[in-house]
């Protein structure tokens, strides 16, 4: 069977998008989106976190965390903070994570077309389809790792309906 992909982050899958606009709670403070938690996160100065937690978009936080005072350590933790970020955002929206589970098994990539190569894969006539796809990658983990609590919480129910049962 030939997989199916999922290659943009718009229409019907603009939910996959760390532009979407959602509450996420991290570190202590609400952010707009998962994409304005993570520009915040990288850095460890309260006053510029709270700048990005105060921007109106998700882009305009992305600008301003050009110009924050990046923490030592941000390209060993970049990767586990965006995962966890994601984990938040599926977690504590069931409508997202419901839409995220129907995507079944579908390769889910992050296409662009502005030579994110790291995050995504880039289809400008230059770069043509290269790219880690690492925001894609955490997505199908975060989805998996959601399937597998369900396949959990199922057993959970069914070993309590057998108690219920046995003490009928
Ligand atoms: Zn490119």
């Amino acid at each position: 069977m030939r997989s199916e992909y999922i290659i943009r982050f718009d229409g019907d899958y603009r939910f996959l998008s760390n532009f979407w606009k959602c509450d996420v709670e991290f570190e202590g403070d609400t952010y707009l989106s998962t994409e304005s938690a993570y520009q915040a996160a990288k850095t460890l100065n309260k006053a510029e976190r709270e700048m990005i937690k105060n921007t109106a978009s998700p882009g305009a936080a992305k600008r301003m965390g050009r110009q924050v005072d990046l923490r030592d350590d941000w390209e060993e933790v970049k990767d586990s903070i965006m995962l966890e970020i994601l984990r938040i955002k599926f977690s504590t929206h069931k409508d997202l994570e419901d839409k995220l589970l129907e995507t079944g098994d579908k390769i889910l990539v992050e296409g662009n077309k502005w030579c994110d190569c790291y995050w995504g894969v880039c289809y400008c006539d230059k770069c043509n389809g290269i790219g880690k796809n690492r925001l894609g990658d955490f997505l199908m983990r975060v989805r998996a790792e959601t399937r597998n609590l369900g396949t959990l919480r199922q057993t959970d129910v069914s070993s309590k309906d057998a108690l219920v049962l046995e003490k009928i």
